[in-house]
């Protein structure tokens, strides 16, 4: 299968990743987030080929508080978003915050979930973290010890071990999906008891990143902003790119 059928098969809608930065920057435009009024507060892998996305982000919006980790989870936790949270502008008597959180995975021309091509080393595998903790779940032989020297990803085969059915051992994609929905819930776990709907703002903007052949692409996940205590979801325009 080729990468464009495996986008259609598996991604129902696909934007360039930079057409994802124009677009969601538009839909919050309209609910009232600029670059002068908000902050961007980004949440993806640490893989050199996840931040061309947060450079598309800065040049929208500004530099951006960086909660990166291994495969974009959510470990920066409460004092990370306290920080980011105080270092938003301050308009109008209120403060605005714009939370990307999106993790990734490849797919190379010939359609194999988790391969690319990266410059010097031919293929490879991404997201790389997600790879290694599957192939100890194909092993059958996990070490979910908390490693002093490897602390994000003990901490990731901890927090994903909870979520995956004993037994089971998911596909990459899969994973990608079930890691998706996870960071979500832990950054809003983390979010809730420290943020005051009386006085910000904010939006959760997500998806999957995806290394194509020809480039990074992100599939959209239900994203929304609170406005003044009030949920609006965000439906991005346009059509497939692919
Ligand atoms: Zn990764």
């Amino acid at each position: 299968m080729k990468f464009e059928n495996v986008l259609i098969r598996f991604f129902p809608t696909v934007y360039t990743e930079a057409n994802f930065v124009e677009k969601t920057f538009q839909s919050l435009k309209s609910q009232g987030f600029t670059a002068e009024n908000a902050i961007a507060i980004v949440d993806v892998c640490r893989d050199e080929i996840s931040q061309p996305f947060l450079r598309l982000v800065k040049d929208k919006w500004g530099e951006a508080f960086n909660l990166c980790s291994l495969a974009g989870m959510f470990f920066a936790g409460r004092t990370a978003l306290l920080a980011a949270m105080h270092h938003a502008p301050r308009q109008d008597g209120r403060e605005r915050y714009v939370f990307f959180a999106i993790p990734h995975v490849a797919v190379d021309g010939g359609g194999q979930i988790g391969v690319c091509e990266r410059p010097g080393v031919g293929e490879s595998n991404a997201c790389g973290a997600l790879n290694a903790f599957l192939k100890e779940l194909q092993k059958g032989k996990l070490n979910v010890s908390l490693d002093e020297n490897d602390l994000e990803q003990s901490l990731l085969k901890m927090r994903l071990l909870k979520e995956i059915p004993y037994g089971q051992v998911p596909d990459l994609l899969s994973l990608t999906r079930l890691v998706q929905k996870v960071i979500i819930t832990d950054l809003e776990n983390a979010l809730r008891p420290i943020i005051n709907p009386g006085k910000c703002d904010y939006a959760v903007i997500s998806g999957i990143q995806i290394h194509g052949p020809d480039g990074n692409y992100v599939c959209p996940s239900p994203s929304y902003a609170i406005v003044k205590g009030t949920r609006q979801d965000l439906f991005l325009p346009g059509a497939k790119c692919v």
